[in-house]
């Protein structure tokens, strides 16, 4: 018998009709002899409509307010689950985050977890009852509903699976898993059977919208074996677990696109000591992200600099990159928006050479300019033109041979 965290999406429960395909799954899984503790979202587009709702009574919703409205799109779908397996004969409850004691920080609409009682789960499951609870949702310390950040519902249930010492947390969702690239994108791409919590944070990070970037990260420093698995078909998912050995043998785990970034460009800086502190410490004091950075060498004392930002962040950081830049007698800044990151992710990096070479080697044969490069331990990445974006990405899958799995003897 295993304790697992089972928890569901919004389109997992998006109608009446999946409610009922979620029930036969919990109740087949309480059947197999397992205790469960079952995390819910809201229905799948609930969460924008109250979004919305709140943006045609006034310009800016109170945080405070926001939380308690959004919180109510998964007290709809814990009742309705509970009601639906009681129905059935099975013992459940719902419970808010409140009463599950999701205590969070006062970080209104992307709270932060600092702990989790889980008192009345532990009854619950000692009474033989199935608790269902709501996902994305806490409270601070005076009380207040607090949100965890969009998909924050991935986060509740990984805290229960760390809190309640669970054997596993599986994350059902409407794909059967992650994948080598994006299906959509490239036809043969393959779900991974396995995955490191780094690898699939940097997926995750890079648009691979399947798991909420901070539950793997809670669950890398909790070591909680996550899961993640389609609840509309059967079969096997993708085990997001820590890195062994086995695993460095694959080259790429997988690549994956970014549209996110825009490119800014400081022409003609005076190449002396303190200039890329004064730039950075600026767009730093805006708390705009800065992802990657180049500086040319430079030519009669002046030099570029380019870095890029959040495409949404672009008109912030260019208005204060232009006053730096006229501050340090730089001769121009340039913007350039359409332009797509590329990246090759995989723990086999560490221990192999040659990986970004390759990886050049192929965007160069189709033509592909690189403008920007960056690396880290595992994971290599370029900036290329977006409309190149699907072809760096299918070339990239077919030099790595992604479409094959490594780890079956050939
Ligand atoms: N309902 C919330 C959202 O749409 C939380 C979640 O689904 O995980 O972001
Ligand atoms: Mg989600």
């Amino acid at each position: 018998m295993a304790l697992l965290i089972q928890k569901f999406g919004g389109t997992s429960v998006g109608s009446v009709e999946r409610i009922h395909a979620v029930a036969d799954l919990i109740e087949r899984t309480a059947r197999d002899g397992h205790q469960l503790v079952v995390v819910l979202s809201a229905m799948s587009g609930e969460t924008d409509r109250l979004l919305r709702l709140a943006r045609e009574v006034c310009d800016v919703p109170d945080e405070r307010e926001l939380d308690m409205l959004l919180s109510s799109g998964e007290r709809v779908t814990i009742s309705l689950m509970a009601m639906t397996l009681r129905e059935r004969g099975i013992l459940a409850q719902s419970f808010t985050g409140r009463q599950v004691g999701i205590v969070t920080n006062n970080s209104h609409t992307k709270a932060r977890i600092s702990r989790v009682a889980a008192d009345r789960v532990k009854v619950a499951l000692s009474d033989g009852v199935i608790p269902i609870v709501a996902g994305f949702q806490g409270i601070n310390e005076s009380s207040d509903v607090t949100t965890l950040g969009r998909g924050g519902s991935d986060l509740t249930a990984v805290a229960l699976a760390a809190a309640l010492k669970a054997d596993r947390c599986v994350i059902y969702t409407d794909v059967d898993g992650v994948y080598t690239a994006d299906p959509n994108v490239v036809p043969n791409a393959r779900r991974l059977s396995v995955l490191s919590y780094e690898e699939m944070l940097e997926l995750a990070s890079l648009g691979a919208k399947v798991l909420q970037a901070r539950s793997v990260e809670f669950a890398a420093r909790h070591h909680v074996p996550l899961e993640v698995k389609s609840s509309f078909i059967e079969g096997q998912g993708t085990l997001v677990t820590q890195e062994h050995a086995d695993m460095e043998k694959v080259l790429v785990s997988g690549v994956a696109g970014d549209l996110n970034q825009a490119k800014l460009t400081v022409v003609g800086v005076p190449d002396s000591p303190g200039i890329a502190a004064q730039v950075f410490g600026a767009v730093a004091a805006e708390g705009l992200n800065v992802d990657m950075i180049i500086q040319n060498i430079s030519q009669d004392a002046l030099t570029d600099i380019s870095f890029t930002v959040p495409r949404a962040e672009l008109t912030q950081a260019l208005t204060i990159v232009k006053k730096v830049a006229a501050m340090i007698n730089a001769r121009e800044v340039e913007v350039k928006e359409d332009i797509a990151k590329v990246s090759l992710v995989g723990v086999g990096m560490r221990s192999h050479s040659g990986i970004a070479a390759r990886m050049f080697q192929a965007l160069s044969r189709e033509g592909i300019n690189i403008m920007m490069i960056s690396t880290s331990e595992i994971k290599v990445s370029c900036v290329v033109e977006e409309k190149y974006l699907e072809l760096s990405l299918r070339s990239l899958h077919n030099e790595f041979e992604l479409d094959k799995d490594p780890t079956t003897p050939q």
